[in-house]
């Protein structure tokens, strides 16, 4: 079974490509939303973060305060080392279950952290989705209501566009409008369908 691992800093557009492809009946796997699913209450993940920052983590509901959790890690490594070793895992292992249920002719699994976490080791190719700095700062800005200095901030945090993209081995630059993105996605998609034609041929 053919996996896509697809990433792209924040505002890169993933969650917009990762629907083109859902549209195309692509079975996508959303690192995201997986990483949220290993700390709902009642979790191996949230248990584990209550024991060790205690129960002040928790919101008045029971749920993870995950602004609280975040100010924590921002200023102390240490704390966020430990945070990964805790929930990596989980997430892996929960990403690779769903990409097992998947029933489409290839899957796709949209992750920030793609490059960064051994999620790369459970896909065969990385779409890398590029942008622009101004038009990303631009976009985000746009959609969360941000300050340029919020933004730029988290895009220093994350891969540099240079480093992404010698680890990719396909790209879609999103610097045009929606109509360009999805001729592009429906250009892979074409692509990929040959792929997994070539696999099944040689296998
Ligand atoms: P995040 O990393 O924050 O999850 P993302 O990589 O999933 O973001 P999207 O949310 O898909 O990015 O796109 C960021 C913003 O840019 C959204 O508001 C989206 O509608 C807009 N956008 C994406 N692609 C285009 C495009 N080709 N033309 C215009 N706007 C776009």
């Amino acid at each position: 079974m053919l996996i896509i691992g697809l990433t792209g800093g924040i505002g890169s557009g993933k969650t917009a490509v990762s629907d083109l492809f859902e549209s195309l009946g692509v079975d996508v796997v959303d690192a995201d939303v997986v990483a949220r699913k290993v700390v709902l209450p009642g979790s191996q993940g949230l248990q584990a973060i209550i024991e060790h920052f205690g129960p002040v983590i928790l919101e008045a509901d029971a749920t993870l305060n995950r602004r609280q959790l975040r100010n924590i890690i921002f200023s102390d490594p240490a704390e966020k080392k430990w945070l990964e070793n805790i929930l990596h895992p989980l997430i892996e292992s929960e990403i690779k279950k769903k990409l097992q249920q998947s029933t489409s002719i290839y899957s796709i699994l949209v992750s920030p952290l793609l490059l960064e976490t051994k999620q790369s080791q459970l896909v065969d190719r990385v779409l890398v989705i590029d942008v622009p700095e101004n038009l990303q700062l631009e976009r985000v800005q746009a959609r969360d209501q941000q300050s340029f200095e919020q933004v730029r901030a988290i895009m220093k945090s994350q891969l540099s566009r240079v480093d992404r993209l010698a680890k990719a081995d396909d790209v879609i630059i999103n610097d045009a409008d929606f109509a360009t993105l999805k001729e592009n996605v429906e250009a892979l998609h074409q692509f990929y369908l040959t792929l997994v034609q070539k696999n099944e041929k040689n296998n």
